[in-house]
């Protein structure tokens, strides 16, 4: 009998998302209970986007939460590489294949051709799609471009009519219609390949016997599967798992809902607790009861428990079943884990010169700073109070950096910087103009320790988290406003 092999792929551009933590751990439970292997691969073939910062940032969250994988970038493997930005020659021999065996063609239409494409399409009423133009050229043609050094991309073919069958282990047979695929690109115009070719052809590579991966996906599981059959290889088992929601159902959005798996360790959230949470997400024990372990979901894991009825991602819940965790605790557990979330030497030694300089005894700390240690505060409206600037000015200037700040990558003090001094000089202001704004909403207090510091100690999802809060207690954009100022973000570059 084959091993059993899942992976998780997720691309690093951006936060280390919960919903990716969730699929981790069910490809993970998978795996240990058939006793496979469960890989992880790094899929960054979107270089734009893309960053080491966040690739370390997945690791991390994963690993705090107890997720470990048995190959992966960081850890090797067999089957190596397992980031795709590595593996480019890899999927240029097989889109060679699929040239040559009849299944892909290139396609050196530019931007601009397709997008007069595509309005001209909309003006006729129609869908707009790719017309297949590529497929009209002659080979010659397509040699003398080839020649010219013409920019192209590799597009795969796709029946134009007849459904596809996605054989789902969660939903049975799921048929989508042909005419809803597009030609996909496959091989990018910068030389590297696109989900899908990669996914596929990695997949094979690395053995993968089964994909549990997010129904957001499913739509456009025929285009997979097609590549699957040009190759002639044996498709792995799919399973679509049911996407996170916010408490109204809509899709988890960071809007509604914290996504990044690190604000939920800064917070003081256990990460036993918080893996256990994201066990019950559309699964549940045999006997329901609330909490368990890894182990324990491992041992009694099955994949027909999952329900399709979309998982609620509810913080209140988490916090109540946090809350279980932690009472369940010996007090020297307890103490030791309080110790390690923010009482441990390399938080402590990131805060000592700030706190140094303005104390004259340690019993000072906890006045002057004790917004390290906290989560959400309790906001004081006064201090909101420009003495320049009018209420709807202060609320317009603290969204802008929030959104600025919620788009900024990399975390240090001169990028937070640069932010702020940004929004401030849009709106015609000084730095030390939006100085009390700050001091306000991250620390609570009038003044306290130099705030541009405490922003890059508290790191970007406590940071972020505080200013929604003080958009919030000011009273957030209604949707004109929003509109409004998006133009006003727009502007800021
Ligand atoms: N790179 C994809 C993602 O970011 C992987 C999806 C899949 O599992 O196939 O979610």
């Amino acid at each position: 009998m084959t091993t059993v092999r899942t992976r998780i792929a997720p691309s690093p551009t951006g936060d280390p998302h919960v919903g990716t933590a969730y699929i981790a751990l069910f490809n993970l439970c998978f795996a240990r209970q058939h006793g496979g292997q469960f890989i992880l691969r790094i899929e960054d073939t979107d270089q734009v986007r893309s960053t080491r910062e966040s690739e370390q940032q997945i690791y991390d969250a994963l690993r705090w939460l107890g997720i470990e994988w048995d190959e992966g970038p960081d850890v090797g493997g067999p089957h190596g590489p397992y980031r795709q930005s590595e593996r480019s020659e890899i999927y240029w021999k097989y889109a060679r294949e699929l040239l040559e065996k009849g299944h892909a063609f290139y396609c050196f239409a530019t931007p601009e051709e397709l997008d007069q494409m595509r309005a001209e399409q909309q003006a006729r009423g129609e869908t707009p799609r790719y017309d297949g133009r590529g497929l009209r050229l002659s080979q010659d043609e397509v040699q003398q471009r080839l020649d010219a050094g013409q920019p192209y991309v590799i597009r795969m073919k796709v029946p134009e009519e007849g459904v596809c069958v996605v054989p789902d282990l969660l939903r049975g047979d799921v048929e989508i219609p042909w005419d809803r695929m597009d030609m996909q690109v496959l091989m990018k115009a910068d030389g590297l390949p696109t989900y899908f070719l990669a996914n596929v052809v990695d997949d094979h590579l690395m053995g993968i016997t089964h994909v549990l991966r997010g129904e957001e996906w499913l739509p456009s599981a025929p285009k997979l599967i097609k590549l699957y059959e040009y190759f002639g290889w044996e498709q792995p088992q799919l399973c679509y798992m049911p996407l996170l929601r916010n408490p109204d159902k809509s899709k988890l959005s960071k809007r509604k809902n914290p996504t990044s798996v690190t604000f939920y360790q800064r917070m003081g959230y256990l990460p036993e607790a918080m893996l256990n949470y994201l066990g019950r997400m559309g699964w549940s024990m045999p006997d329901e009861r609330e909490k368990f372990t890894l182990d324990e979901m491992v041992e009694h894991f099955d994949l027909q428990r999952v329900s399709l009825g979309g998982p609620i991602f509810d913080v209140e819940k988490l916090s109540w079943l946090n809350g279980q965790w932690l009472r369940e605790l010996s007090p020297e557990r307890f103490a030791a884990e309080v110790q390690q979330w923010a009482l441990n030497p390399e938080y402590l030694l990131k805060i000592a010169p700030l706190v140094q300089q303005r104390v004259e005894t340690f019993s000072q700390i906890a006045p002057l700073a004790g917004f390290f240690f906290s989560g959400a505060l309790n906001l004081d409206p006064a201090l909101f109070q420009h003495k320049k600037l009018a209420a709807d000015q202060v609320r317009l200037v603290m969204q802008l950096l929030l959104w600025k700040l919620e788009a900024l990558r990399q975390w240090d003090k001169e990028r937070i910087t640069a932010v702020i001094q940004t929004v401030a000089e849009h709106q015609q202001l000084k730095l030390r103009d939006v100085m009390p704004l700050l001091f306000a909403a991250i620390t609570g207090q009038a003044s306290s320790v130099s705030v541009l510091d405490a922003m890059e100690i508290l790191g970007p999802d406590l940071t972020r988290f505080r200013l929604r809060q003080a958009v919030e207690l000011l009273g957030a954009p209604s949707k004109k406003e929003t509109k409004e100022w998006e133009k006003l973000l727009a502007e800021l570059g």
